[in-house]
């Protein structure tokens, strides 16, 4: 749609130069001709921003998001919205996308979504251009829009910040972004210093509030943030209207759900008692199974040498991996516990966030439709923005793609998106119709 307004305009501009070739009068004519017809564009260009007309879409598979499977269904988009899901199927619909499975566009609570390999190969490169790493942000952004997730909370890089906007602006494609920019990862700060830090995140555009409560897996977990600090920036945050979003492993993940903090990312070595109060408390659970450390170990020689990624913290990486795909396990017969998806997509992960869901459904034990409610209304709740995402319903932003296959019987098919909507714009369609 954008590339044929480009066109229009090109045209336009093309034709313009041609006219200083023609005679006064022709010209004059053909100038005021132009006028109307330039006039004529905007006012319908105008029109349509308005109030576009409804968009169809056709599905004979798809999943609302929320746990049901509707059949021969046709989703009504007006502008950037759902309006209605009908069964009247006559006439043809703008995208018949009968034959594949529908549903609402992913969403991944924890992604890294600037950070990408540098030209040198590696996961660090000193002698990076400031150009070169917006564009491979972009980049990450792209191939993450690609693979069906139509909204990210990134947690976060202060660059995320100028992505996110410019993808806002239409700028650049992909998906929403929600970033923490600068987490809160310093052991000495005061719970006073870290109240400051909150506010000066706010003010600085941070959509949350990310907190690091132990040290990295390859340095042991081990807790690093106090109960009183911990305390200061969860409920500082929510004073602020923000979410706070925890990394914890072992004894920090009851600690944070005790300090009232919305999140908690990880929880390696956590025990049945940790994964309770997270229940009682109502704090989301982020566990990852598969995708993070897998790419890590996939990607060894990018980042081997670089900070803690030394062969010790490989080692212990590897050990994290069984020991992740039993917590999830475990977390999964806790009553009430909400385990939303995130996959804590790092360079080299990004646009493959689907795996993860490989992941979980095959090493994790996870039912496939628990996985996609996980990364859907499950998702859209952990952001608060359950009223707008998350969901195919009337009123919801038209977030909505289609995969060949159905993960509910075979979960690989996540891999196979082949139509993207964000906002009531198509981003990807490369499905051949079965009607044609
Ligand atoms: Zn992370």
């Amino acid at each position: 749609m954008l590339h044929s307004q480009n066109n229009v305009t090109l045209r336009a501009l093309a034709s313009e130069t041609l006219l200083f070739f023609l005679p006064q009068e022709v010209r004059e004519v053909q100038m005021r001709k132009c006028a109307t017809l330039v006039l004529l564009f905007f006012c319908v260009h105008l029109a349509c921003a308005a109030q576009g007309r409804p968009v169809t879409i056709q599905a004979s598979t798809l999943l609302d998001g929320k746990g049901n499977v509707l059949h021969g269904v046709r989703v009504v988009v007006q502008d950037d919205k759902i309006i209605s899901i009908d069964k009247q199927t006559k006439g043809p619909a703008t995208y018949d996308l009968r034959g594949l499975t529908v549903l609402p566009g992913w969403i991944d609570t924890h992604v890294h979504i600037t950070w990408h390999f540098g030209a040198n190969g590696r996961a660090e490169d000193k002698n990076e251009t400031p150009a070169q790493a917006a564009f491979a942000a972009e980049g990450n952004a792209w191939k993450t829009l690609m693979a069906g997730f139509t909204t990210v909370q990134s947690l976060g890089s202060p660059q995320d910040k100028d992505l996110r906007d410019a993808i806002n602006r239409n700028v650049v494609s992909g998906p929403r972004i929600l970033t923490a920019l600068s987490p809160i990862s310093d052991p000495n700060m005061t719970p006073e210093d870290i109240r400051v830090y909150v506010r000066k995140m706010k003010a600085a555009g941070a959509d949350v509030i990310k907190i690091f409560a132990s040290k990295s897996i390859r340095d042991g977990g081990g807790q690093t943030l106090s109960a009183e600090q911990l305390s200061a920036a969860c409920s500082e945050a929510k004073v602020q209207g923000l979410r706070s979003v925890v990394h914890a492993y072992r004894s920090a993940v009851s600690v944070a759900a005790l300090a009232g903090c919305s999140q908690v990312e990880h929880g390696t070595l956590g025990t049945d008692d940790d994964l309770r109060t997270l229940a009682q408390r109502n704090t989301f659970f982020d566990p990852q199974v598969g995708l993070v450390i897998h790419n890590y170990l996939d990607n060894k020689a990018k980042f081997l040498g670089i900070g803690n990624y030394t062969e010790e913290g490989f080692a212990q990486m590897e050990k994290a991996l069984p020991a992740n795909a039993a917590l999830f396990k475990r977390a999964q017969t806790i009553q009430g516990l909400k385990i939303v998806f995130g996959t804590d997509a790092v360079a080299g992960a990004h646009g493959r966030n689907a795996e993860e869901f490989i992941y979980r459904v095959r090493d994790g034990g996870q039912q496939p439709m628990a996985a996609m409610i996980s990364a859907n209304s499950l998702a859209a709740e952990s952001l608060g923005l359950q009223e707008q995402l998350g969901a195919v319903a009337p009123g919801m932003q038209a977030d909505i793609i289609a995969i060949e296959g159905n993960p509910l019987d075979d979960i690989t098919a996540v891999r196979r998106v082949v139509f993207v909507m964000k906002g009531g714009q198509v981003y990807k369609n490369v499905h051949i119709s079965s009607a044609n």
